[in-house]
């Protein structure tokens, strides 16, 4: 059987999918990059955003049409939310919510294991899969569902209550993934702060941590969004170990007091900055980033202008701004003073120019700096070369031109110009990059 896997939103959905796409591998099945040779299309959706929802609406249709006789199956937090009306769209075969999402593969192959015996999976983990994830990272879900209550959030919703998987488990697939070549895993989760809280750990991120720094050889270990509480003191101390990479994604949401209680985030501006205060104390380096939410019912123009000034003020490195959409079942779906399209936009556009202004500044430190890069993909080629990206382990998009190999390589790399979504840099003590066709 030929599978096209697509994962829509966070890097929960993008472990999820890569989970699925090891075990159709391991029950001899092919996982493909053309929609056209598919004969089971998996789209894991999201429901973060009314964009994102109809992101996974347009591509059914289009698929569809692309395919008629592939079977389109839709799972993640929309599937989960909106069963009915994603079941209504042209082309949708099969809905299939998130507690059933874990047994999926089994749904369309009886016979593919539920749990996989990870080394046996070697060989094929070095394969990067077309057409579902071509990461070089390992993205690994440790925790699923939140107990938090944010007012705009439904993901609670579509994931529900927090749940861990167990450490040992997590250890295991790591240490895998770095047999296997990778040199990077990336832990996720809905709510990653609260991993082990419902195993009765308070501290179980940080002893997760530990623990795969000690007992896996993974080089670079990176830590997805991380929500700005539930922090131990100490955590950041665990930043001493260099394969902890300096990047942070904290998401503050706004900028204002008056806001955050609204959207009943358990952050304050106080809090929050004093957070960022101590991260940077404890890790050189630190690539701050953020989510803010522009637009929350009942938004002032001074509250938003609290959020661009405190957004400045901490001097993130980059913003994912997104626009407020009411989500059905929240809280803050029924709230009053719901502000206007035009005002969102024209707000969304200003907390954007300053995100772009604040990541320019973030990047233009590091010019003439050398520092590691993770390649990932080739974006194109000129006379030199082709022209790869990657990331440094504190997280800036690099694009350099080099040899044909430079897949899931670690190499130094010279930043030679900023940009606000990255630089562009040039390999250094690297044998010049020779023609592909020699
Ligand atoms: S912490 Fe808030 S925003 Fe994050 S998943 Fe939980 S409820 Fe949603």
């Amino acid at each position: 059987m030929k599978v096209f896997l697509h994962s829509i939103g966070c890097r929960l959905n993008h472990s999820e999918i890569e989970t699925m796409a090891r075990q159709l591998l391991a029950a001899g099945h092919e996982i493909v990059s053309d929609t056209a040779v598919a004969d089971k299309i998996i789209i894991n959706t999201c429901a973060v955003t009314a964009e994102a929802a109809r992101d996974a609406r347009t591509m059914t249709r289009r698929l569809h049409r692309g395919n008629p006789d592939a079977e389109i199956i839709l799972t993640g937090c929309y599937a989960t939310i909106a069963p009915n009306e994603l079941a209504r769209v042209e082309g949708a075969s099969r809905i299939v919510v998130n507690n059933q999402k874990p047994q999926l593969v089994q749904m369309l192959v009886p016979n593919a294991p539920i749990s996989l015996p990870i080394f046996d999976q070697e060989p094929i983990l070095r394969e990067f899969l077309a057409g579902s994830v071509g990461h070089t990272r390992a993205f690994i879900k440790v925790q699923d569902g939140c107990n938090n209550r944010c007012t705009f959030c439904v993901t609670t919703i579509a994931r529900g209550e927090g749940k861990s998987r167990h450490l040992g488990d997590i250890v295991a697939e790591i240490q895998a993934f770095a047999q296997a070549g990778y040199q990077e895993a990336v832990l996720t989760g809905v709510h990653l702060g609260s991993y082990g809280h419902d195993l009765g750990n308070q501290t179980g991120l940080l002893e997760l941590v530990q623990a795969i720094l000690t007992h896996t050889d993974i080089p670079r270990l990176r830590l997805s969004s991380l929500e700005p509480w539930d922090i131990p003191p100490d955590f950041f101390r665990l930043w001493e170990n260099p394969r902890l990479l300096p990047h942070l994604h904290m998401p503050l949401q706004s900028g204002s007091d008056r806001i955050l209680r609204r959207m009943a985030r358990r952050t304050t501006r106080a809090s929050f900055r004093a957070l960022a205060q101590a991260a940077r104390t404890h890790i050189p380096d630190l690539n701050l980033s953020t989510d803010i939410i522009v637009g929350f019912p009942g938004e002032t123009e001074q509250d938003f202008a609290e959020s661009l000034d405190f957004v400045e003020e901490i001097g993130f490195s980059r913003l994912h701004v997104f626009s407020y959409s009411p989500r059905p079942g929240t809280a803050a779906a029924k709230m009053p003073n719901q502000i206007p399209g035009k005002v969102k936009k024209e707000r969304t556009q200003r907390m954007i120019a300053l995100g772009k202004q604040l990541s320019l500044q973030f990047h233009q430190r590091y010019v003439g700096q050398t520092l590691p890069v993770l390649w990932e993909t080739t974006v194109g080629a000129n006379e030199d070369g082709l022209r790869w990206v990657g990331y440094t382990d504190n997280y800036i998009r690099v694009s350099a031109i080099g040899s044909p190999n430079l897949m899931n390589k670690v190499l130094p790399v010279r930043l030679t110009e900023a940009r606000p979504d990255g630089a562009l840099g040039e390999l250094v003590g690297v044998a010049a990059p020779v023609d592909a066709g020699e």
